[in-house]
């Protein structure tokens, strides 16, 4: 007889969820603390949004349009708590309080949704505290809980609980063949950056990566920027994440262009991208293209305004403020090559 197939995490939720029973609490066990944050808030947003979604494949989905989704992302949800580790632990402040909050009725939403990260990462006095919870569910609250090791938590606590297992990935290739089919491109060395160095395994944000990579080469490459400013200001202004994406794919392209340019200095470009460590060597062709066109001094440039972006990342000023001061540093430096 066949093997019932392995559920994902979202799969099991989104079929509770779509028959009305689900869990007061999970706990998403697995490696990777950024991959198992990433499913909460998934699961999290699904458990909030006013419209679900279901897929071609019958699972459900947030939207990722309605108000709800949208003050998810924004971290603005008034009935979405996140509690992640205030440095190396969880504190017993954070659950107290935690306990206050959940007496209340949900704002907004049918429900209120509680994301814990590492959970493991609590002392004792905190896990007794969340087990309280846990005993005594709140009404219309769902705790959405992770741990990088429940071999660590209290027996009571996870038997309290839905495990959910985040389904581990190898870390070798076929992990990169198998997200390069998945989102339709090919396995190039960013891919295979995306997926082994920053463990993004979600077809979602890889595609969405790619499709902030296309609008960055597109406004590079672009004859007509001022419009071009305006589309890929509506693409980032549209998701904090975007931002972030940019920057990353921003960070790597500068990196390329810099080989390139360096490259073409000593010898021809192509001979050097053809072999060389060249990330996003799916389109070698068209960094080729844009290297002829800048110097190095102003890849530079960008280089220092692409580091103060970072910077401003991860103070948490707003996105909308780091992607407009990278698009108009592009644009007034386009005005500025145009003049040379
Ligand atoms: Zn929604």
């Amino acid at each position: 007889m066949d093997k019932p197939p392995v559920m994902n995490p979202l799969e099991i939720v989104s079929r509770a969820f779509s028959a009305g029973r689900l869990a007061h609490a999970y706990l998403l066990a697995g490696a990777g603390e950024q991959p198992r944050r990433r499913t909460l808030k998934k699961l999290g947003a699904l458990l909030l949004c006013y419209m679900p979604v279901r897929s071609a494949d019958g699972k459900l989905g947030s939207c990722n349009h309605c108000t709800s989704c949208r003050k998810v992302r924004h971290g603005t949800h008034p009935d979405l708590v996140e509690i992640m580790p205030q440095g190396a632990s969880i504190k017993i402040e954070q659950i107290r309080k935690l306990q206050e909050q959940v007496i209340f009725a949900p704002l907004e939403s049918k429900r209120r949704v509680v994301l814990i990260h590492s959970i493991d990462k609590m002392n004792l006095s905190g896990a007794n505290a969340l087990l309280k919870l846990l005993e005594e569910p709140p009404d219309h609250t769902h705790l959405l809980l992770s741990s990088g090791n429940i071999s660590r938590l209290l027996p009571t606590i996870v038997s309290r609980c839905q495990v959910l297992r985040q389904a581990s990935y190898g870390s070798g290739q076929e992990t990169v063949d198998q997200m390069a089919k998945q989102i339709e491109r090919p396995a190039s060395r960013f891919l295979q950056y995306l997926v082994k160095e920053l463990s993004i395994r979600d077809a979602e944000e890889l595609s969405d990566i790619f499709a902030a990579r296309d609008h960055i080469v597109e406004f590079l490459c672009g004859s007509h920027r001022h419009l071009l400013f305006l589309k890929i200001g509506g693409f980032l202004w549209s998701s904090p994440g975007r931002v972030r994406h940019t920057t990353l794919v921003l960070g790597t392209l500068l990196r390329d262009l810099m080989l390139l340019c360096k490259g073409s200095e000593r010898a021809k470009a192509p001979a050097t991208s053809s072999k060389g460590p060249i990330l996003h060597n799916d389109i070698t062709h068209v960094l080729c293209r844009l290297a002829e066109r800048i110097n190095y001094d102003t890849l530079e440039d960008y280089e220092k305004r692409l580091t103060m972006a970072q910077t401003m990342l991860e103070r948490n000023v707003k996105p909308e403020m780091i992607a407009d001061m990278l698009l108009v540093f592009w644009l007034k430096d386009h005005d500025r090559t145009r003049r040379d």
